[in-house]
């Protein structure tokens, strides 16, 4: 299946924000996204124009 190659930390280009893999809803079943290792890489992918889901970094620091 395609989603094993999803890395951790995923963009969604439709939206411009960040989701960690299978942390919400949201970062699953995109059709349009980058993914990444880690989240430094995302950032600096996505410079200043992306926003982070609030609900996969509330889960992330639970
Ligand atoms: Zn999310």
């Amino acid at each position: 299946m395609a989603e094993t190659e999803i890395k951790k930390y995923i963009i969604n280009t439709a939206t411009g924000c960040m989701h960690i893999k299978d942390m919400c809803r949201f970062s699953q079943g995109l059709t349009s996204f980058v993914s990444f290792d880690t989240e430094q890489e995302a950032v600096e992918y996505g410079k200043r124009s992306i926003k982070t889901c609030k609900i996969c970094m509330n889960q992330r620091d639970r």
